[in-house]
């Protein structure tokens, strides 16, 4: 297993499932962790900013910078394709900074080959008709793009198993609250600790063998 002082968190949900809220929130109270930012060839939304939401990009630079090797995993969503900048995510776990991935099932799967002690947190909603109304209010995208969604969403939501924890997002507080429950947890496991505090495991004379 690869060892970082740095922990690697992916947050996976269907649209609607109100994702992007609670990263938000975490990263505001959470000094020690900062979202990746993917690229996207999608253009942005009305409010969406280069380089804060995605860097946007045209296919042709995508593909470039695909067969660089420098993602460090890529997929296409909806007809898009997006994909995480490998370097940044590789700086900032050598220096001990935890870093959170919002990426598809596809992206999931890569990023845990590369990073197996990942942690994987699915959000769900609370029912197929709260997704639903979630996605039409947004008022963002087309009526074509919502149903397209919406039809993708049970397709997300059934890689569900693949994460080792899973949110239901009823209540934003109580959601909120479970996320930084799930972060400080991993924090504490001991691949995690032990990559932190190498010099104290070894000065205490703690080895990886006995495990
Ligand atoms: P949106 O276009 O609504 O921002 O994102 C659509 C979907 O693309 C979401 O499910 C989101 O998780 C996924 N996505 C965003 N960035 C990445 C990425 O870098 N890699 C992968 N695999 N999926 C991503």
């Amino acid at each position: 297993m690869l060892k970082f002082p740095g922990n690697v968190f992916m947050i996976i949900a269907p649209s609607g499932a109100g994702k992007s809220s609670l990263v938000n929130a975490l990263l505001a109270q959470d000094n020690n962790i900062s979202l990746s930012i993917s690229c996207t060839t999608r253009d942005p939304r009305p409010g969406e900013q280069e380089g804060r939401e995605y860097y946007f990009t045209t296919k042709q630079d995508f593909l470039q910078l695909r067969d660089a090797d420098q993602l460090l995993e890529w997929a296409e969503v909806h007809g898009n394709f997006y994909g995480t900048p490998r370097s940044p995510i590789e700086k900032a776990i050598a220096q001990g900074k935890d870093i959170l991935l919002e990426i598809d099932w596809q992206g999931a799967r890569q990023v845990r080959q590369h990073f197996p002690g990942v942690t994987g947190i699915f959000i769900l909603p609370p029912s197929i008709d709260v997704l639903e109304t979630r996605l039409t209010q947004r008022g963002q995208d087309s009526a074509s793009v919502i149903t397209r969604r919406i039809l993708a969403a049970g397709n997300e939501i059934a890689h569900a198993p693949e994460c080792e924890y899973v949110i239901i997002n009823e209540d934003f507080a109580t959601a909120l609250s479970e996320l930084q429950k799930i972060v400080a947890a991993a924090r504490l496991r001991y691949q995690s600790q032990a990559a932190r505090h190498a010099q104290l495991f070894s000065q205490l004379g703690i080895s990886d063998s006995a495990r």
